[in-house]
């Protein structure tokens, strides 16, 4: 069943394009990543969802609803971890997220009862203590337990992990699992690759306000079947021009790292020969060559020439 429906969805901000004739859908029970770098257009796509900013047009359907001002019983239903911390620095932990939870109705026993299971969840056990105390990644965390205290269907995370420390990312991906094992369905924002290829069943990659691809990693990673990477190292980069190196039919991208070239080959045009002839007229010798497995991170260079972070 799907539970959220976005089709041709557009949103300007002035002369911006933020979403361009977006289209999404995501099926009850998943959890959902929508990829992209800085500026594609994901917080867009998510406040319009939780009706915190209007669309020019388009439309969104939440459980077969079509969403407007009315429909309040959805909204009550979606839970959102916003990207900026919405926290409370002068409460305690507790406190903050009573006072969210009292924003979706819950009372006395079950308001406190609730909150405290929600921070146990997200691993904050010190539920007296001031917010302003916490570090980043603590107060990421509850973030998060503000966003999951009434039980929602739906949770909405905007890049939850930005600036935080190892630990607290774990232990944020395992919550998510977990979560979403319990019945909870989950939209994922992130421009980590890394995360969306370890917790989601499906994926959407956006960039410039679009969906470009979409489906599960395996299906993504399918469109670049047909490319090899290679990391290859040589005695001497300094006479390797990328310019004429991308020139040459078969090479796709080249990148450099000290002694080492990375490059994505067309597996069909036979590009690797067609490197290795360039090293060898430049009398350049080759001291490793290592195939790479593939990631998202090649599939966006490979559909936009560019990198997901800069
Ligand atoms: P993302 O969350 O993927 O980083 P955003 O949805 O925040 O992307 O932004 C998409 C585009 O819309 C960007 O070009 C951004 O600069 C622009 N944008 C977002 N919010 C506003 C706003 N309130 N006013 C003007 N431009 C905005
Ligand atoms: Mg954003």
């Amino acid at each position: 069943m799907k539970y959220v429906e976005i089709t041709g969805l557009y949103k300007s901000f002035g002369d911006t394009f933020a979403l361009e004739n977006l289209n999404l859908s995501i099926e009850k029970g998943e959890i959902f990543g929508l990829l992209g770098p800085n500026g594609a257009g994901k917080s867009t796509t998510i406040n319009i969802l939780l009706s915190l900013l209007e669309k020019d047009r388009g439309n969104i359907k939440i459980c077969n609803q079509e969403l407007n001002k009315n429909n309040a019983n959805i909204r009550a239903k979606l839970g959102i971890v916003p990207q900026d911390l919405a926290v409370f620095e002068d409460m305690t932990a507790l406190e903050n997220v009573m006072f969210f939870g009292s924003l979706y109705d819950l009372k006395g026993k079950e308001l406190k009862e609730k909150s405290l299971k929600a921070l146990e969840f997200v691993g904050l056990e010190d539920a007296k203590k001031l917010c302003k105390t916490f570090s980043g990644g603590m107060k990421r965390r509850l973030n998060i337990a503000c966003g999951i205290v009434h039980e929602p269907e739906l949770l909405i995370l905007d890049e939850p992990t930005v600036g935080i420390d190892p630990q607290s990312r774990n232990h944020i991906m395992k919550s998510i699992k977990t979560l979403n094992k319990n019945g909870c369905t989950v939209i994922y924002t992130t421009h980590y690759m890394e995360e969306v290829e370890a917790i989601c069943d499906n994926i959407a990659i956006m960039d410039k306000g679009k969906v470009i691809a979409s489906g599960t990693k395996e299906a993504l990673k399918e469109i670049i079947t047909d490319k090899n990477k290679f990391e290859i190292m040589v005695n001497d980069i300094t006479e390797i021009n990328e310019k004429e190196l991308t020139a040459i039919k078969g090479i796709d991208s080249v990148e450099f790292k000290g002694n080492k070239i990375l490059v994505s080959i067309d597996r069909e045009v036979n590009g690797l020969n067609e490197f290795i002839l360039y090293l060898s007229n430049k009398a350049i010798k080759i001291l490793d060559i290592q195939s790479k497995v593939l990631t998202l991170e090649d599939v966006f260079l490979n559909l936009t020439g560019r990198k997901l972070r800069d």
